[in-house]
C-alpha cells in the first residue's frame, strides 16, 4: 500500500540479479507438498527477512525478490509472458528458466524540481494456461512484492534511521498469497487463462503495474478482471475489506458466492479508485478488486515483522480469492465495466472518524509533499464545491497543520458534518485559503 513520501534505492546489477537469494535458503522444494500454511510461513519468512532488507525497489533485496517469485513459477511450469527481445523465452511454451518469468523495465521515479530517478527493476509474471473455450481471455491475479526498503522517509518511524522495513504484510502476504493461488490453480486450471503478476515499485507511485497495464503482453480487451491482493495479513476477527465490487455490476454476486466455509466478515466497497495497484488497471476501463485486511500501528513502520502475521488469514484469503477467480475464470459471460459514482469517501484515508465526508482523493504517491497533496476531488463532492482541486497540498485544516496524511485523517475526524472548515492550500507558488462545508459520509 502507498504511502504519502517515496523511497530512494541503488541501480541493480546484472550481477546482483544472478547472485541473489543466497543468504538464506529459499524454500522452493516439494512446492507441490507442502501444506499451505507451512508454504506460507516459509515464503514470508523469506521475503521479510533481514536477507532481502525490505525489497526496496531498485536494490538487490528487490531483485532477490523478484528472482524468489520467478524460481516458484518456473518450479510450478507456468508459462511465461512474451519477451520481444528474448528468444530464450518463447510466448506462451514452458521455457524452465527462471529468468523468462521477470519483465525488467526502468521505472522513473519522479524528484520535485529535479530530473526523475531512473530505476533499473522489474515485474514477474506467468501465465497459466486455461483449458477451456475461453482461454484467449484472461484473469489478472497480482500483489506488490517491492516494500520500502531502509529508507526512512517513507516510512511512519522515521526517528529509526536507515532500518529495515521488512514488508511482511505490506506487501508481503499479498505475494505469498498470489504464489499460492498459483500453485493451486497450476494443479487445477480453469476455463480462461490466469496472468500472474507481481509487482515492484508500488509504494514509489504504482510504477510496476502502471507499467504492466500501459504494456499488457495481452489484449485489453481479452481480460476480463484483475484481482489485487495487498496487505492481507493481519486479519482480525475474519474481518476482510474487498474494495471494487462496483467496477462491474456482477462482481457483488461474485464475492457473495465466493464467501463460503469458513465464512469471512467481509465489508464490500464499491470504488475501483484507490492506493494501491489494481487502480492502475480501473484506469484502463477493467474490472478490479482489491483485497484488504486493514491497516495496523506497524504499518511502513520496521515492526511489519512476519511473526505478527496472521498466516491461517493469509490461507483463508487465498481460499477465498482462489473461489473468486476460478469464479471469474470459468463463468461463461463476460464482466460488464462500469465506473463507480461515489457518493461518500470509503478509503482507509477518510474511513477513520466522525462519518465526515470531504472529496478528497489523496495523491499517495506524491513525494517528498509537506502537507497532502491531492490527486483529484470528487465531482460535487464538498471538496469540489469548496474549490479544492487536482495538485493542491492541503497544508492546514481548520486550525491544524498538516503535513502528511495522518495529520490530515486526524483533522477531518475531529470534525462533524456541516462543520465549515477553512483549508489552507498551497497551489504551485501561491497560498489559497478556501472554505469547505464537511458532508456526511454515504449521503
Ligand atoms: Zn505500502
Amino acid at each position: 500500500m502507498r504511502a504519502p513520501v517515496r523511497s530512494r534505492g541503488a541501480v541493480l546489477t546484472a550481477a546482483l540479479l544472478v547472485t541473489s537469494a543466497c543468504h538464506r535458503a529459499a524454500p522452493t522444494a516439494a512446492v507441490f507438498r507442502t501444506p499451505p500454511v507451512e508454504q506460507l510461513r516459509a515464503d514470508v519468512d523469506y521475503l521479510a527477512s533481514p536477507a532481502l532488507e525490505g525489497r526496496g525497489t531498485g536494490t538487490a533485496g528487490n531483485d532477490s525478490a523478484a528472482m524468489f517469485i520467478a524460481r516458484r513459477y518456473n518450479a510450478l511450469h507456468l508459462a511465461s509472458v512474451a519477451q520481444p527481445d528474448r528468444a530464450a523465452c518463447a510466448k506462451g511454451g514452458v521455457t524452465g528458466k527462471a529468468d523468462c518469468f521477470i519483465l525488467p523495465f526502468t521505472a522513473s521515479v519522479p524528484v520535485r524540481n529535479a530530473a526523475a530517478r531512473q530505476l533499473k527493476t522489474q515485474n514477474v509474471a506467468a501465465i497459466i494456461p486455461g483449458h477451456g473455450r475461453h482461454a484467449g481471455e484472461y484473469v489478472i491475479v497480482g500483489a506488490h512484492f517491492d516494500h520500502l526498503g531502509r529508507d526512512s522517509a517513507n516510512a511512519r518511524d522515521p526517528e529509526k534511521g536507515h532500518v529495515i522495513h521488512p514488508g511482511a504484510d505490506d506487501n508481503g502476504s499479498g505475494t505469498v498469497a498470489v504464489m499460492e493461488i498459483a500453485r493451486r490453480l497450476a494443479r487445477r486450471p480453469t476455463d480462461r487463462s490466469i496472468l500472474v503478476v507481481n509487482f515492484t515499485g508500488e509504494e514509489l507511485g504504482l510504477l510496476g503495474s502502471s507499467e504492466f497495464a500501459n504494456h499488457l503482453p495481452v489484449p485489453k480487451e481479452q481480460v476480463q478482471a484483475m484481482v489485487n491482493l495487498d496487505m492481507v495479513g493481519r486479519m482480525k476477527n475474519d474481518k476482510l475489506i474487498v474494495y471494487g465490487v462496483l467496477t462491474a455490476p456482477e462482481l457483488k454476486g461474485i464475492v457473495d458466492s465466493a464467501n463460503v466455509a469458513p465464512k469471512l466478515a467481509i465489508s464490500a466497497v464499491g470504488d475501483g479508485e484507490g492506493p494501491s495497484d489494481h487502480a492502475a488497471f480501473y484506469r484502463k476501463d477493467l474490472p478490479v478488486l482489491h483485497l484488504f485486511t486493514d491497516l495496523h500501528d506497524d504499518y511502513h513502520t520496521a515492526n511489519d515483522l512476519p511473526e505478527r502475521l496472521n498466516i491461517e488469514g493469509i490461507e483463508h484469503v487465498a481460499d477465498f480469492t482462489e473461489r473468486v477467480v476460478r469464479s471469474l475464470a470459468d463463468r461463461p459471460a463476460r464482466l460488464t465495466f462500469q465506473r463507480v459514482q461515489t457518493a461518500g469517501a470509503n478509503r482507509p484515508s477518510e474511513r477513520q472518524g466522525s462519518g465526515v465526508y470531504l472529496g478528497s482523493i489523496p495523491d499517495m504517491g506524491a513525494a517528498d509533499v509537506k502537507g497532502m497533496q491531492l490527486s483529484g476531488v470528487r465531482p460535487g463532492s464538498p471538496a469540489d464545491q469548496g474549490g479544492l482541486k487536482a495538485g493542491d497540498i492541503i497544508v492546514k485544516f481548520g486550525d491544524k497543520v498538516i503535513t502528511n496524511i495522518y495529520d490530515y485523517t486526524d483533522a477531518l475526524g475531529a470534525h462533524k458534518p456541516g462543520d465549515v472548515v477553512e483549508v489552507l492550500v498551497k497551489r504551485g507558488e501561491a497560498e489559497v485559503t478556501l472554505k469547505v462545508t464537511l458532508g456526511r459520509r454515504g449521503s
